[in-house]
């Protein structure tokens, strides 16, 4: 009673940081540098706490996930099952994403600024280059650099290798179950941060986001959030319903602190730790979470895909180009796959966002139309990812639980 007592609390804390993060920031609007010099560092040391801790809970947690499974061929059901479900929701997202923007005709009304654009894509890699980079060509950089589907490859294998190694692998075993321990109790201690970690975090994105930035470009931010929650709400409902027999209701009240600290934070890797305690409170085994949360953070972007298939018909129309059937299939195709190379990190999606325009031959200079409110979508876009990931985990859990009991 009393640790659910507090627990609440700290929601409620990061709640009530998160609403006067956003009015300190409308009253520091006319002062954004002094939010950016004097509240933000607060927010990056916490942050930064957090991504310090996040590899070891990854690697520790799926090789942990994989032991308990103890069968390679039902981490391998798991896996393929999950890997399905991340991909076909994502699809799902980029056509919520496309059809919104075409019906709502998100670039009516908007009028190219005159001047050049100028935007430096930053290259982004090739399909071919993103499935042979998730293979380390080394155990530790990945570690090093958090590199995440590396460290999750690294992961896989140690698991497997521990299992297979049997009684010689017990020392193993033991020693990840102690870290992943020890590394959870960490984490727990950085959460405690939250409220001071979540106010410096918006406080400064709502001080430099004024209404000269918003609202030329309010239209966009509308579709966007559109289709968010649209998604949301009927995707997610749908299939926490139809699979694991969850209420909707339940779900997303389960779920409220990690959607709320990934809109502050607009980092999935960053909300791992929120997202484990939460689905495991809504009733997933812990083997399964440890396995497929940190694997959905670093794949599955559905709100980045809606962000993707939003912004590329925007680009479109803004310029006079007509996306033909062809091209918004291939949008489809290219925001799926892109999600999988998108780093759980502010800003990587508008980075893959290049990928995908190039891939119809839309001008990429038009991410710089978008740029100055990316964070904004960010935001909106990591609780969709995040919520995502629960999910899946949630109905994969489910669908595991009745293979058992029959
Ligand atoms: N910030 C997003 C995330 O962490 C990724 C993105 O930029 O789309 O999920």
């Amino acid at each position: 009673m009393t640790t659910t007592k507090k627990k609440m609390s700290l929601t409620t804390s990061i709640f009530i940081s998160l609403v006067l993060g956003v009015l300190a920031g409308l009253a520091f609007q006319g002062n954004a540098d002094f939010t950016v010099k004097y509240i933000k560092p607060f927010g990056t040391v916490y942050l930064n706490l957090i991504k310090m801790i996040v590899v070891p809970v990854v690697l520790f947690s799926i090789i942990q996930g994989i032991i308990s499974l103890q069968d390679i061929r039902k981490v391998g059901s798991i896996g393929v099952k999950t890997i399905a479900f991340y991909l076909c929701t994502t699809a799902v997202a980029v056509t919520v994403g496309l059809t919104f923007a075409n019906i709502l005709n998100v670039g009516a009304g908007y009028v190219l600024p005159t001047g050049e654009l100028v935007y430096e894509a930053k290259e982004a890699p090739s399909f071919i280059d993103t499935l042979v980079n998730i293979f380390p060509s080394n155990a530790v950089t990945p570690l090093a650099n958090a590199t995440m589907l590396q460290v999750i490859v690294i992961a896989v294998f140690f698991g497997f290798g521990i299992i297979v190694a049997e009684e010689k692998g017990k020392a193993a075993a033991d020693f990840v179950e102690s870290m992943a321990e020890v590394s959870f109790k960490i984490m727990g201690m950085i959460i405690k941060l939250s409220a001071i970690g979540v106010f410096a975090l918006i406080c400064p994105v709502v001080a430099q986001n004024g209404p000269e930035v918003l609202l030329p470009l309010l239209k966009v931010i509308l579709v966007a959030y559109a289709g968010y929650i649209i998604h949301m709400v009927v995707v997610y409902s749908a299939t926490v319903k139809a699979l694991a027999g969850m209420s909707p209701v339940k779900f997303f009240k389960g779920m409220s602190r990690p959607m709320m600290f990934a809109f502050s934070s607009a980092s999935s890797v960053g909300v791992l730790p929120f997202n484990m305690e939460a689905t495991e409170k809504l009733g997933v085994r812990k083997e399964v979470s440890s396995f497929i949360l940190p694997l959905g953070a670093t794949i599955n972007m559905d709100g980045t895909a809606i962000y993707q298939g939003v912004c590329a018909v925007f680009i479109a129309q803004i310029f006079g180009l007509d996306l033909g059937l062809t091209q918004q299939l291939t949008i489809i195709l290219t925001a799926t796959l892109a999600s999988i190379g998108t780093a759980g990190v502010p800003g990587s999606g508008m980075i893959m966002l290049a990928m995908v325009l190039q891939s119809v031959g839309l001008p990429v200079e038009g991410i710089a139309l978008v740029a100055g409110i990316d964070r904004i979508l960010d935001m909106g876009r990591t609780v969709v990812n995040i919520t995502g990931d629960a999910a899946c985990t949630i109905c994969i859990d489910a669908v595991d639980k009745k293979r058992n009991a029959k």
